[in-house]
């Protein structure tokens, strides 16, 4: 029988195939389940409580998008950080937080928590403002044009709760050339632990 004739045969006894399919599925899910004539065909499924708590554990919260309203935002944060990160207001150099923090770390949202940037990939631009060639995952970024005071820039944002971070400009260093230019201000800061 030729190769042709063979596929042709399949389709024709298309109940057979999906039959097999079934028979791998099953397989795939679970290829260490004792075989068991009485016994449940495939492992259940734990209960939506257990599985929520599993993926807190495993998964960033991040995948939940923050949405508060512009008055919760105004009562939870500074004036300052209200106007920088639900404003796109921009601190002044040199004078906002960690522009010069050295110490390892994680950098997160101040707004929602989500981790965004790492010590590691921190580095001195000289302009002011802390500076990151990359955040911890692309994810966590969402970029906007932004072409506001006459220029043409990429806004960076919280993708998890929006809120304004700076700017990224493709003048960083390796290994990514960029250079993620952040208020201070819309971050909080947690040092390694020793
Ligand atoms: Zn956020």
């Amino acid at each position: 029988m030729s190769g042709i004739d063979a596929s042709m045969r399949a389709r024709r006894i298309g109940g057979r195939a999906i039959a097999h399919r079934r028979s791998d599925a099953y397989l795939w899910v679970n290829p260490f389940l004792r075989p068991s004539a009485s016994g449940p065909r495939t492992p259940p499924l734990p209960a939506p409580t257990e599985r929520e708590r599993i993926m807190s554990d495993t998964m960033p919260a991040r995948r939940e998008k923050v949405i508060k309203s512009d008055a919760a935002w105004k009562a939870e944060l500074t004036p300052e950080q209200y106007r920088v990160t639900r404003r796109a207001g921009t601190e002044r150099a040199f004078t906002g937080p960690f522009w010069d923090e050295t110490r390892a770390g994680l950098y997160a949202c101040i707004c929602c928590g989500e981790p965004l940037f790492r010590s590691e990939t921190k580095f001195n631009a000289g302009c002011g403002w802390p500076s990151f060639f990359t955040p911890v995952e692309e994810e966590v970024i969402d970029e906007h044009d932004d072409t506001s005071f006459l220029m043409h820039r990429t806004e960076v944002r919280c993708a998890r709760c929006d809120a304004h971070l700076g700017h990224v400009f493709p003048d960083g260093p390796p290994p990514t050339g960029l250079r993620y230019c952040i208020n201070g201000t819309a971050l909080t800061f947690f040092p390694d632990e020793d």
